[in-house]
């Protein structure tokens, strides 16, 4: 994909007269480049629109980066159809709220529903788990497991065949229990059937979710719009998870499940285990989706604001991909200074919207602080070091003990330490263009 509407974008730019006829081709390759992408045809044609009225054909023409206006009037447009106006309803903690899973069979609901549990664990609330598959012979089981091995509370049944009771049993067990997050796990079937909708409208009446999640898995293409629209027929569908985003799958199904149901996307799934779940963010997707590779923006930036002098060790280190506590301490120095390179590492996807949430910078500054009195009580072999394994729980109270924390707030930092050393190693490997080598697409 990434192939051809750089080269459309390429033969256009190569183009001396930049007509509507040439406009038009250019439109047509990312045309079919995106549904290819899964991106449904409808928003493609739309955004095709969209874009011929955006782009002024004498600003094209009048030598301008004819790339860059395309491309940044495709990335926005696709950006717009991920934003429905509205945020989906965020559970409160310390608040009960039931939010219950649907999606058809495979999707990866009940994957999903434990790491949606998880997550919210991880950050104080009290999740628990309720199984209403009574279809899928195993389901309870798998829930079960999935939820043992988090530590998170479970009810389901081996005997009970009535999924509503169940899900209401579950509901209010968990209630009186004070779970704040009581989520709901239900049967998908293999088809978009009648029974399916009409089960899943029977648990959404009678458990009253705060939340309804569709479970959409990245890789089913064209059929997404489809199957969203049916599930948001028969319950108040309010926000999307796409899951199998490690997979080949671009992902353009998930613009195809905004559009029906009105909902944003929420979470993505990056892998069967627990912790492979990230929050949604809109512009690494559509880079993504647009083949430009979640980099392509980061590597401009780092040519921006990076002092040239500084730029070979940081990209050096970056390739190399091991990411040590030594070059988190230095990343924090540079966002509590707000220097380049803390711009730089702000914007590897995935980073900014959890350790430094919009709106919370306060907060998120006190944290880093934090984070780093502790590192300061850390032997040089322990920055230096890029195997989290090495901190042995005696370490970690000896950290502790040390910067006059508490053991599990270093517990918390390594965590922390594990999940930016995951995105960081995303970069290995990477090959490194130097400046004036990087193509617009
Ligand atoms: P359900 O039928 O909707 O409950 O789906 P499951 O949760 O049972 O998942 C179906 C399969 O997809 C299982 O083998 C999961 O391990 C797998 N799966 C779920 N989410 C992901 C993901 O994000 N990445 C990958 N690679 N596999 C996933
Ligand atoms: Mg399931």
């Amino acid at each position: 994909l990434g192939g051809s509407i750089s080269r459309a974008l390429q033969q256009m730019s190569n183009a001396t007269i930049i007509d509507e006829k040439v406009l038009n081709e250019c439109l047509n390759e990312i045309t079919r480049a995106l549904l290819q992408s899964d991106v449904q045809f409808k928003l493609v044609r739309d955004m095709s629109t969209n874009i011929k009225k955006i782009v002024n054909l004498d600003d094209l023409a009048a030598g301008h980066n004819k790339r860059r206006i395309i491309q940044k009037a495709v990335f926005d447009e696709l950006c717009k159809i991920l934003d429905p106006g509205k945020p989906s309803f965020t559970p409160k903690k310390g608040k009960p709220s039931v939010v219950m899973f649907v999606g058809l069979q495979g999707s990866g609901k009940t994957t999903t529903s434990t790491k949606y549990a998880f997550y919210h664990q991880k950050k104080g609330w009290k999740p628990a788990l309720v199984c209403a598959d009574t279809f899928r012979a195993g389901a309870f089981d798998q829930l079960k497991q999935n939820a043992t091995k988090a530590k998170i509370p479970f009810y389901g049944s081996y005997t009970e065949s009535d999924p509503v009771k169940i899900a209401v049993d579950g509901v209010e067990t968990f209630k009186k229990e004070n779970c704040d997050l009581i989520i709901v796990d239900t049967s998908g079937r293999h088809k978009q059937e009648a029974a399916l909708f009409e089960e899943m409208r029977q648990v959404s009446e009678a458990t009253e979710p705060d939340l309804v999640i569709f479970v959409m898995d990245s890789s089913i293409g064209q059929a997404a719009f489809d199957q969203a629209q049916a599930f948001k027929q028969s319950v108040a569908v309010g926000a999307v998870i796409v899951t199998k985003m490690d997979g080949h799958a671009k992902g353009g199904g998930a613009l195809s499940a905004v559009a029906a149901t009105k909902s944003p996307v929420i979470f993505i799934g990056t892998g069967e285990h627990m912790d492979e779940f990230e929050v949604f963010d809109v512009k690494p997707f559509v880079s993504r989706l647009l083949g430009m590779g979640d980099w392509s923006g980061f590597m401009d930036k780092i040519h921006e604001v990076v002092p040239m002098d500084q730029q070979p060790e940081l990209l050096q280190k970056l390739s190399e991909g091991h990411f040590t506590l030594r070059i988190m301490y230095e990343q924090f120095q540079n966002i509590l200074k707000m220097g380049p390179i803390g711009q730089v590492f702000s914007m590897l996807p995935g980073f900014s919207a959890e350790l430094m949430p919009k709106g919370r910078e306060k907060e998120s500054r006190a944290k880093i602080k934090r984070y780093m009195t502790m590192m300061d009580s850390m032997t040089n072999e322990e920055l230096d070091s890029s195997n989290p394994k090495l901190m042995t729980e005696s370490r970690i109270m000896r950290i502790a003990r040390g910067s006059g924390r508490q053991v599990h707030e270093v517990m918390e930092m390594m965590e922390e330490y594990k999940r930016l050393a995951k995105i960081w190693s995303k970069m290995k490997g990477l090959k490194i263009p130097k400046k004036g080598e990087m193509s617009a697409l």
